[in-house]
């Protein structure tokens, strides 16, 4: 038993070893996903896809019960019209596929294939609203989107990835507003709620936001390796894109006005997210909300009298009350299965086994600490939801001490290149609002300003890199 489970282990690289490494055999040997001769599309083999399932299960359920309604729009964006999203917004760029050939013929309009959908939705809003009586409009989409990138890695960056993207549009900048900060909240909750990962919120600088938005609002995750992860923005745009694309309405008062508007988008990257914050030298490590298999059981020597009947009968009353189990009665020896499911994070493992069974007891043992403890069976499911609260708070909790032992404060700009280059996290420094400061931050260390938190700290009167006076807190990281 135990040689086949060092094997299996020994096949990933140790965590703190190479972590580049470490998680990209996570991602093979979990069987999230696999790559295809297309470099940069990935196959969302069936346990990663479940997770992103489970993750867009808790969002849709959030935005739909916020008022929002999805639709689907095409994969291709004529060129003409996205080129009008270019004039608009200076830097605006994606790598973009371009479709030339339609059949065998050579298309008079190239067709770009969506690296978001901006324009689409813009040019359909124009289309459908006149009247303060259309609005709001809040509109929420689930698809792919294609970016060319020249490297790239399994869920954190790809040529396509999944995700979801909102689009709104208000008649009031106050509704926009409240709109932009309620789904940078439903995000928050996402992490807090589902992922156990604690994120730090707050707005994106000049520099950092998306170009052609007013504001953009992000949360900020930290991975195991001290690299910080941009997990979801939120954007208001203010009446630029309506004035540009004609998105008006005659307002109560008769006066034709344009809206205001909204994006915000999160994607596949969570899954990045969630296996660089939790997982250790076994492998994943799966919060229990949005582990697709959230109890295993294991029978020990199946083939003795009771075992299956007893392990069948349990993943039943599990699934009574809406767990998601499996029973693993495969001819694998249960040493191989041990270490499989370490390695695809299971939250809990069951071992039913003829010892336990003469006092009618099984073995639980928990992911996330291998804390093993022997319970009735009869008891179990009564027990199981209380467990998986608890082992969400152990893993929340500890991800939130990751992120409070590894946030440091620069008062200098030597402190900050010291603390930036030498330890892992975020450094909080003041700021003096000027581009210059953040450009020099990043030449000189690659680090980038993640966001400026919504609380607010006086860490000090000037800006450490140009002694002008400061504005604000920032959070600066090396980023993913
Ligand atoms: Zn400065």
């Amino acid at each position: 038993m135990t040689n086949t489970k060092d094997k299996l282990v020994k096949s990933i690289t140790g965590r703190d070893e190479d972590f580049a490494q470490w998680y990209t055999d996570v991602c093979r040997k979990a069987e999230l996903m696999d790559y295809t001769d297309a470099k940069g599309f990935i196959i969302y083999r069936p346990y990663g896809y479940a997770i992103w399932e489970n993750i867009q299960h808790y969002l849709d359920n959030r935005f739909k019960k916020t008022g929002h309604e999805n639709v689907y729009m095409p994969l291709v964006i004529p060129e003409s019209l996205f080129n009008k999203e270019g004039e608009h917004v200076k830097g605006f760029a994606p790598e973009t596929a371009i479709i030339t050939i339609g059949g065998k013929e050579v298309l008079q309009e190239r067709l770009i294939v969506r690296p978001t959908s901006e324009v689409l939705f813009c040019d359909h809003y124009s289309k459908i609203v006149s009247s303060y009586r259309d609005l709001p409009k809040k509109y929420n989409q689930w698809c792919s989107v294609v970016r060319w990138e020249k490297t790239t890695r399994p869920f954190l960056r790809g040529s396509e990835f999944l995700w979801q993207e909102g689009h709104t549009i208000h008649a009031t900048e106050q509704e926009a507003r409240a709109e932009v900060r309620g789904m940078l909240d439903i995000y928050n909750e996402l992490g807090r709620d589902l992922l156990a990962i604690p994120f730090v919120m707050g707005q994106k600088t000049d520099k950092e936001k998306f170009a052609g938005a007013v504001e953009t609002y992000s949360i900020e995750a930290l991975m195991h390796d001290g690299k910080a992860l941009q997990s979801g923005t939120t954007h208001y745009f203010g009446t630029g894109f309506a004035s540009h694309f004609n998105i008006n309405f005659q307002d109560k008062d008769g006066v034709v006005k344009p809206v205001h508007q909204t994006s915000w988008g999160a994607s596949t990257r969570l899954i990045g997210a969630i296996i660089m914050v939790h997982g250790d030298d076994s492998g994943l490590v799966l919060p229990p909300f949005v582990a697709p298999i959230q109890v295993v059981i294991i029978p020990i020597q199946s083939a003795k009298p009771g075992v299956l009947e007893n392990a069948t009968l349990l993943k039943d009353n599990l699934e009574k009350i809406d767990l998601r189990v499996k029973l693993d009665d495969s001819d694998k020896t249960p040493g191989w299965k041990f270490s499989e499911y370490e390695m695809k994070g299971v939250p809990l493992r069951v071992e039913i086994g003829p010892r336990d069974l003469e006092t009618g007891e099984c073995v639980v043992a928990r992911r996330v600490d291998g804390l093993k403890t022997k319970v009735k069976i009869v008891d179990l499911p009564a027990m199981i939801p209380a467990m998986m609260a608890d082992i969400h708070k152990i893993m929340y909790d500890k991800a939130l001490e990751n992120v409070q032992n590894n946030t440091r404060i620069a008062t200098t700009y030597d402190e900050f290149k010291d603390l930036i280059n030498n330890k892992p996290g975020y450094v909080k420094m003041m700021w003096c609002g000027h581009v210059e400061c953040e450009n020099k931050i990043k030449e000189d260390t690659t680090a980038t300003s993640r966001c400026m938190p919504f609380i607010q700290e006086h860490l000090g009167d000037v800006c450490p890199v140009c002694g002008r006076k400061a504005e604000k807190e920032v959070f600066f990281a090396k980023a993913y």
